[in-house]
């Protein structure tokens, strides 16, 4: 099967990291060229300081990755699907919802393949995980979700600026598989968020939820910057019938009452890739707004308290 040729735009830590290894191992893409404002290339491929420049010079190419921080997201999918290109986003899709809702209502006026990846529900242990909760209901969750900012976005300023999301920034990959675990619709009931006194986005986060029943499930999450021994991202669940369910190491590991049942190494990008591949195959779109909706409710919800300063 002939390889689509793709772009990336937004040579950073996650597009280094991920797509362009995984691209570069796959049987459906081939890197044809980067954009980058830095001027980063990928081995010997031509390289363009501005995604403009690459339409303008490579109008065969129809398919671009965008890997930037979400502030430049939305009027970089705008440009792309004005010049007629198939978009893949990286998480979290944009700075607010309404940027959102405009780029999946362009998309589908331009007829284009948009795709917002949220590459945590990319794993088997998550999907096993959701058909109980379908078949046994919830009691509890409660979502722990804890790293250390200096290791996963070392230097990264924008993640402290308005806009740039926190602590938010990884925990929106719990939102992620929460909404796609639960079977019923969720709400924010409260939320906390820990802000450092010299910066403007939260280092830690407590947020409880409710269903739609007063008597529902007891669901809340906590969020934190700063674990310097290594990461705990768990998600513990007591089903409907009272088995306990543990949702380990983002979601690549499911235990059972304490025995692990769904155990695999992390392919979560190249399985972004086969979907993506899948979408362009059949025309289709998957654009799945349910993380970030919550994610901004909890920003509206949320009490603010201030934290110790935060410097690299
Ligand atoms: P990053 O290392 O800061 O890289 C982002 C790159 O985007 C920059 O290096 C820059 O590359 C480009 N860029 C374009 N416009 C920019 C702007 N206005 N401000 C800053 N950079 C701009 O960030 P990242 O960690 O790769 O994260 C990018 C996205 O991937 C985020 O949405 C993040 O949530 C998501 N993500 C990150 C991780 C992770 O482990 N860090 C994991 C999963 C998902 P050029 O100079 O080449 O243009």
């Amino acid at each position: 099967m002939d390889k689509r040729s793709i772009a990336i735009i937004g040579i950073g830590k996650i597009a280094r990291d991920q797509h362009i290894p995984v691209i570069g191992k796959s049987d459906r893409f081939e890197l044809a060229a980067t954009v980058s404002q830095r001027g980063i290339a990928e081995a010997s491929l031509p390289v363009f300081r501005s995604a403009a420049e690459l339409y303008r010079e490579m109008p065969e190419i129809d398919i671009v990755a965008i890997c930037t921080p979400p502030g430049p997201r939305h009027l970089l999918v705008r440009e792309a699907l004005d010049a007629g290109k198939h978009v893949l986003m990286e998480k979290p899709p944009t700075q607010t919802l309404s940027e959102f809702e405009d780029l999946v209502r362009h998309g589908e006026a331009r007829g284009l393949v948009l795709f917002q990846t949220w590459h945590s529900q990319y794993n088997d242990a998550v999907e096993r995980t959701r058909e109980i909760l379908a078949e046994e209901g919830v009691r509890s969750v409660r979502i722990d979700w804890r790293e250390s900012v200096r290791k996963w976005h070392p230097g990264q300023d924008w993640v402290w600026a308005p806009g740039g999301f926190g602590v938010c920034d990884p925990g929106i990959n719990a939102l992620s598989i929460f909404t796609r675990i639960m079977p019923m619709p969720v709400f924010v009931e409260h939320a906390q968020m820990a802000v450092p006194a010299n910066r403007q986005t939260p280092v830690d986060v407590e947020i409880g939820f409710r269903t739609a029943d007063a008597h529902g499930p007891a669901l809340s999450a906590h969020f934190n910057w700063l674990e310097e021994d290594g990461e705990v991202w768990t998600i513990a669940i007591e089903t409907g019938t009272g088995r306990q369910l543990s949702l380990e190491r983002g979601g690549t590991v499911l235990k059972i009452d304490g025995e692990t049942r769904v155990a695999a190494p992390s392919e979560e990008y190249e399985r972004i890739y086969e979907r993506f591949a899948e979408l362009l195959d059949t025309g289709r779109s998957d654009v799945d707004g349910t993380p970030l909706r919550l994610l901004a409710d909890a920003f509206m919800m949320a009490e603010r308290v201030e934290a110790e300063p935060f410097d690299w």
